[in-house]
Formats: C-alpha cells, sequence, structure tokens
C-alpha cells in the first residue's frame, strides 16, 4: 500500500538517523488499557490542580485580551520574571528579574544550556540514575555522559571526586546535571555535607552545576535546606557556579508549561538567542495566567495542600509495600517529591515482571530507562502522585499478586 505522505530520501541529521524517544512516553499506550492504575508518571495528581485560581486568572487575562494574545519579549513576561524572582529568592537563590528567562517548560531550560554549552565529545556528569529527559537532550548533543551512583543521601560526591582525580584536566566535564531536591527518579535530597562538597568540585575543577529544582517546594516534613545556588554564592561570590533550574508544573499545573533558568548575564544573552530559534517567546497567554495567578496569593495555599497529599500518599504506598511486598522489593524512603525507587531483591526476569504488570493492570517505569549506560534492570520507579489512597493500595496488591504469581512459576 502507497503511504499517504512520502518524502525523498535526504539523510537526517546525524542526531537525528536513529534517535531513541523517551521510555517513559512510550509506556503512555499502557494507559489505554481499562482500569489500568498508574505508578508510571511524574503527574501532579489532578484533585491538586487549583482549577478554581487558575480559572480567575484567566478571566483576568481576557479583561486585556489584546495583550495576552500578542507576541511577547524572549526574556519572558516582565510580572512574571520578578514573581519567578520572588520565588526563587524564597529558597535562597539570591537573584531579581533581571536574571531570570522564563522557559517552556524547565525542560527547555535544560536544552537551551545543553545547546549554549556542548559540542559533540564534552563530558557532562549526571546522576545515575537520572532524569531521562536530560539524558535525552545529552545524547541528541553528542554528550559524553558520566554517571555518579546515587545512594539515600543523593549523589555520592566521594565517587564524583575519585573520578575527577582519575580523569585529569583533559576529561574534565564542562556541566553537571543534579536534581537534589528529591530527585527524580530516586527521590532522594542531597545532604548539606554533599551540597559544600559538590561546589567546591565545581569550583576546583571549573565545571558548572546545573541545579534542577521542580521538588523542592514538595517536602513532607523539613525544606530541603540550603540550594546549590545559595551554597555556591556563598563559597564563589559573583563566580558562582551554579545555574538554577525550576518550574511551575508540579505546583501549579504542568500544562502552563512555565519553567524558569536564573543565570548571570553572560549566560542568560546565549539562552536567550538559543531561545529565539526554538519558539521565540514561552506562550506569553500562559505567562500571563500564571503571573496572574502568582499575584493572587493562592500559591503558597496549593502548594501546603500539595505537600500533605503526597506525604500521605507516600506513607499509604510504602506501609502497603512493607506489608505486602516483605522481602520482595527494597526501596528508599523519600523525604519529598513523587518518587520511590524501588529494586526487586530476589532475580525476577524485568522484562516478566513488567509485562505481567502490564496484564495485571499496574504500571510502573522499569529501571533501566534511567541510565546512559549500565542499567540497574532490577529497579523499577513508583510515583504515588497521581493514583489516590485507595488506587495505590489495589496498585500495590496487584503487584504483590504478580510477585506471587512469578515465584509459583519460574522459568
Ligand atoms: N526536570 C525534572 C527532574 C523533571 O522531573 C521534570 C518533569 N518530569 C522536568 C525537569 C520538566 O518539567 P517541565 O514540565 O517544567 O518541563
Amino acid at each position: 500500500m502507497t503511504p499517504s505522505t512520502g518524502i525523498a530520501p535526504v539523510a537526517f541529521s546525524r542526531s537525528f538517523a536513529d534517535p531513541e524517544g523517551s521510555p517513559i512516553r512510550e509506556l503512555f499506550r499502557h494507559l489505554a488499557q481499562p482500569a489500568m492504575i498508574s505508578f508510571a508518571g511524574g503527574y501532579p495528581s489532578p484533585a491538586l490542580l487549583d482549577a478554581e485560581g487558575l480559572e480567575q486568572a484567566c478571566a483576568q487575562c481576557w479583561g486585556d485580551a489584546a495583550a495576552s494574545l500578542q507576541y511577547g519579549p524572549t526574556e519572558g513576561n516582565a510580572d512574571l520574571r520578578e514573581s519567578l524572582a520572588g520565588l526563587s529568592r524564597g529558597r535562597g537563590v539570591a537573584c531579581d528579574a533581571r536574571d531570570v528567562l522564563v522557559t517552556t517548560g524547565s525542560q527547555q531550560a535544560f536544552d537551551i544550556l545543553v545547546r549554549i554549552f556542548i559540542e559533540p565529545g564534552d563530558a557532562v556528569v549526571v546522576e545515575a540514575p537520572a532524569y531521562p529527559a536530560a539524558l535525552q537532550a545529552l545524547r541528541l548533543a553528542g554528550a559524553s555522559i558520566l554517571q555518579v551512583p546515587v545512594d539515600e543521601h543523593g549523589m555520592q560526591v566521594d565517587m564524583l571526586r575519585e573520578m575527577l582525580a582519575v580523569r585529569g584536566t583533559q576529561g574534565r566535564p564542562k556541566l553537571l546535571y543534579t536534581v537534589p531536591n528529591y530527585s527524580n527518579p530516586s527521590g532522594t535530597l542531597l545532604s548539606a555535607e554533599r551540597r559544600t562538597a559538590l561546589v567546591a568540585l565545581a569550583i576546583e575543577h571549573g565545571f558548572l552545576i546545573i541545579e534542577d529544582d521542580p521538588y523542592g517546594q514538595l517536602y513532607f516534613d523539613e525544606p530541603p535546606g540550603d540550594s546549590l545556588h545559595a551554597v555556591g554564592r556563598t563559597c564563589a561570590g559573583a563566580s558562582n557556579p551554579v545555574i538554577y533550574l525550576s518550574s511551575l508544573s508540579k505546583t501549579v499545573a504542568p500544562s502552563l508549561r512555565i519553567g524558569w533558568m536564573v543565570a548571570p548575564d553572560r549566560v542568560l544573552r546565549r539562552s536567550v538567542v538559543a531561545k529565539q530559534t526554538m519558539d521565540l517567546c514561552t506562550s506569553p497567554l500562559a505567562q500571563r495566567i500564571a503571573a496572574t495567578y502568582l499575584a493572587l496569593d493562592r500559591y503558597e495555599a496549593a502548594v501546603l495542600r500539595s505537600r500533605a497529599t503526597y506525604g500521605a500518599r507516600m506513607q499509604a504506598m510504602t506501609l502497603h509495600i512493607d506489608n505486602h511486598l516483605h522481602g520482595q522489593l527494597t526501596y528508599l524512603r523519600p523525604l519529598g517529591g513523587m518518587f520511590i525507587w524501588a529494586r526487586t531483591v530476589a532475580p525476577v526476569d524485568p522484562d516478566r515482571l513488567f509485562h505481567a504488570c502490564v496484564k495485571a493492570g499496574v504500571l510502573f517505569v522499569p529501571g533501566k530507562a534511567f541510565f546512559a549506560a549500565q542499567p540497574d534492570r532490577h529497579a523499577m520507579r513508583l510515583s504515588y502522585a497521581a493514583p489516590d489512597i485507595h488506587d495505590i493500595g489495589e496498585g500495590v496488591n496487584r503487584l504483590a499478586g504478580v510477585f506471587r504469581q512469578l515465584q509459583e512459576q519460574p522459568t
């Protein structure tokens, strides 16, 4: 059969000759299965989206429809930049509106930084496991990806120190990408000692740290402590090696696609040029809605609700795992965020486990998605953010049922 559209066989660029798609987005087709319980997405709970507040904000924006419907500056809407600078300062990130670039999700902020810093072959350090979309961007840029394993206190900075010593000046990384607060996927919080040690290594070896912080506000008990950006400023003043990224996706609404970058002028100027070729500017309508929403004074209350809800859901998931999967799964207990990183204790074939779980109606992300190399195939990411407490219990029961079934039919 002749396809309905075709194209002459011109070669794609080297990066896109055979690109890998997002391993997480590929799982979404299973969501069409009736009654599937998903621990797979990093989606906020639908019940927590402040639809009422956003409706109010939208109504106000339509009051000045002409401004809402026009192009805007690449740097971002002035009011929104002010508000995002204020939110950042509240997290110890010293900045003002001029230091903020509004981006189309924080995903774009990372992609921009990769574009402006990385040439094929340049070394970039990531955590192992790491956020897959960051790995995807680095792979497309041809970066040489160096993995540093994570334990319950985040990236193991001692191992990074050893790696840097072995590589010497020739193999110096340019960038290090980390999610220090309740990381995706490991859920871990980088300890205060490691934050200081990491910044000291960046200063000593001359690399930049990209601090990606979409989850830092979603703590369960204590706030996460000093941002890497704050530590960098204390240690290096105006030569701070840390660029800060954050997002409204997990605390307001992912559909707004509002993220931001806090960086010095020499980085922001180049980032603006890169962004001009991507989208000219982040949706001015979404920016105005976000700026108006943040001015309504509902954000803090919404974040408080998210903390309480996610804390309760994390408790429910860990309790069910302890009760029904004791001896089958080990996991890191998160202090905030949306994710539990778990490993099977007994040797279970990961593909068999995954397919049996899909059949039983429970979805998770297999561990291999989170590594640039040497994947931990016996790990899995479980998100408790979107399903309610009942579904969390039912989903863990289904998982436990699959483990029983696989033990009864070993092959
Ligand atoms: N960084 C991390 C660690 C994330 O988990 C996500 C979203 N899953 C992003 C960045 C991208 O967020 P945004 O919606 O702001 O692009």
